[in-house]
């Protein structure tokens, strides 16, 4: 996919902040203006989000986590109020919010229950209406657009028994004699809305005498030969996921995703546009929700519990802590607003802050819940059923802690991204073997000097990197990483999404300081000093800095069961 995101940045011809990054070139003139959204959108999301509340109102997320189910009318609510397609055009049965608004959607319903989130986001990001944008006049696009009409509920199933990570699938589309069709027989695991879909996107590889390719098809679940069973997760409980399995489904010719038919890739560069705005739906509205709530429940810890006749909140861990988490929440906020408004507001592209965007929300989410269940010590480990059995009110850690792994995972497990954001972005084309770009313009206009000496550190860092990439380019290194440096492009790729965020978070203050909120300075400046404390901590596994022998010890190990 990150391949497929050099590729489709390739085909926009658009600045975007962070292919400069990559060049050694820390672009904060692109960052200002700071991109608002516009009013009338978020009146028309303000209103989808209280519709929803109506509609949670019975939706007990408790229950919903202990049963691991949606209540059984839900459903049909959310769909009879649009709220399953809130990105759909109007005429084709949706809301027609903006990207920006069903962002918004999305997260205020993961604060209330995020099973529902999860159901609605997939809809938003992979679902039917989600490919409605790529796809040509004909059957396929009528079917789907029917579909719409019709409420259908939908998702993707890309993920194997194999593995994802995978380049190949191992489900097989074979055409049938006449060409009018394809017979699909295989396996897809931990689909979501999989249990409750009446269509699915599936991935099968078609197969001809001279080559494989992979592509893309629209089944229906009640097709024969289909079979769905549910799974359960430890966390995000209720949110409808299962296991498929295909036994010879003809699928008709006409409902195959012909896009760039000599593109050898999964996916192709107008779906990577597509699934990197639905990533944001998918991981970053609900960690964005987790850190808040998480950062809630710290807050109301801290101020009423008392040591040694002394409130938590007025300890010094616990401000440091406290502020970290409001840091992160205000990176969260800082990076999808970008993300999302970057490209319609400033004609930007933004596609590779959206791929940084899942790992940067979700550990930025992960290690705010950390810090919480830290906080409540073992009130943040009990569980909201023995809350409730004692007379205390539900709203515990657990479920948010449990949430917030699963983010990490889905859409793909962190370091990985952060290595294939490396291998196939940093390192995709040719680099320059130069002293590295020239030096960026950093006027700002009111950060404060601790800020400002964040940016300068950024743009340092940043030149340095390049220059870094540069040398190890020039020594063979072409991202196709053998084994034992797959850490150096682990780091890099983390270093980078450190360095975005940075920088957003900073363009951001800037923005709303000049609003006169001098408190998002000081979060810019506990987040950038965060996050520069992990690039110094990254830096030694770029550089040439001597390693333990990792690679022995594993070996040993999982060889000779020797330690
Ligand atoms: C809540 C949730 C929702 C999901 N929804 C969907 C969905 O709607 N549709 C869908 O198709 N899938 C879905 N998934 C599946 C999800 O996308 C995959 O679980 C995820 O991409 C990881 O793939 P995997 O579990 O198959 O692990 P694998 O890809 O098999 O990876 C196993 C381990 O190997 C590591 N690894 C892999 N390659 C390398 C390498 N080259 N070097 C070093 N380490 C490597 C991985 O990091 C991981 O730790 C969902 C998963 C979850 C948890």
């Amino acid at each position: 996919m990150a391949r497929n995101a050099a590729e489709a940045l390739g085909a926009t011809g658009v600045p975007s902040f962070t292919t400069e990054l990559i060049a050694g070139n820390l672009r904060w003139d692109l960052l200002s203006p700071w991109p608002c959204s516009d009013p009338a959108d978020d009146a028309r999301a303000d209103e989808a989000i209280a519709l929803l509340g109506k509609v949670l109102r019975t939706v007990d997320p408790v229950t919903v986590d202990d049963t691991g189910k949606l209540p059984a009318e839900l459903l049909a609510d959310l769909r009879r109020h649009g709220l399953l397609a809130p990105g759909v055009p109007i005429a084709d049965g949706g809301l027609g919010l903006t990207p920006s608004g069903v962002f918004r959607l999305v997260e205020a319903a993961a604060r209330h229950t995020r099973a529902v989130s999860m159901t609605m986001a997939i809809e938003a990001a992979i679902g039917v209406g989600a490919y409605l944008p790529v796809l040509a006049e004909g059957p396929l696009r009528a079917t789907v657009r029917e579909a719409l009409r019709a409420g259908a509920l939908s998702g993707t199933a890309d993920t194997e028994p194999s593995g994802a990570a995978n380049r190949r699938r191992e489900t097989v589309a074979v055409p049938t004699p006449d060409g009018t069709a394809y017979l699909v027989t295989g396996e897809k695991v931990y689909v979501g809305n999989a249990p409750i879909a009446d269509l699915l996107w599936i991935t099968a590889t078609v197969r001809s005498p001279d080559r494989e390719r992979v592509r893309t098809f629209l089944i229906r679940t009640d097709d024969p030969g289909v079979v769905v069973t549910p799974h359960e997760f430890m966390g995000l409980r209720g949110f409808p996921n299962g296991r498929i399995t295909f036994t010879d489904v003809r699928v008709p010719a006409d409902l195959v995703l012909v896009e760039e038919d000599d593109y050898e890739g999964r996916i192709t560069p107008a779906i990577t546009v597509m699934l990197s705005l639905g990533r944001l739906y998918l991981i970053c509205a609900p960690a964005l929700a987790i850190a808040r709530t998480s950062l809630r429940l710290a807050g109301d810890f801290a101020r009423t519990r008392m040591i040694d006749d002394r409130p938590l909140a007025r300890y010094d861990a616990v401000r440091r802590s406290t502020a970290d988490s409001l840091a992160e929440v205000f990176a969260i906020e800082s990076v999808t607003e970008w993300c999302l408004l970057a490209g319609p507001v400033r004609g930007l592209n933004p596609l590779l802050e959206q791929n940084l965007a899942k790992n940067i929300c979700s550990l930025d989410s992960w290690r705010t819940v950390d810090r919480t269940m830290s906080l409540l010590a073992a009130e943040g480990f009990e569980t909201d059923r023995s809350r409730l059995a004692r007379g205390m009110p539900a709203g515990s850690v657990d479920r948010l802690f449990r949430d917030a792994r699963g983010l990490r995972i889905s859409g793909g497990v962190d370091y990985l991204l952060d290595y294939w954001f490396s291998q196939m972005i940093v390192f995709a084309g040719a680099r320059g073997t130069g002293p590295g770009a020239p030096a960026p313009d950093l006027r700002h206009d009111g950060l404060t000097p601790r800020n400002a000496e964040h940016l300068r550190g950024a743009a340092a860092s940043t030149r340095a990197l390049a220059v870094l990439c540069d040398e190890f380019a020039a020594e063979g290194d072409d991202g196709a990483a053998p084994a034992d440096q797959q850490q150096r492009h682990i780091a890099i790729g983390a270093t980078y999404r450190e360095l975005a965020a940075m920088a957003l978070c900073l363009a951001r203050a800037q923005h709303l300081a000049a609003g006169g909120d001098e408190t998002a300075q000081h979060l810019a400046d506990v987040y950038c000093t965060a996050a520069r404390r992990r690039i110094d901590d990254w830096w030694p596994q770029i550089s040439r800095a001597a390693q333990p022998p990792y690679a022995a010890v594993s070996d040993e190990w999982i060889d000779h069961g020797r330690r």
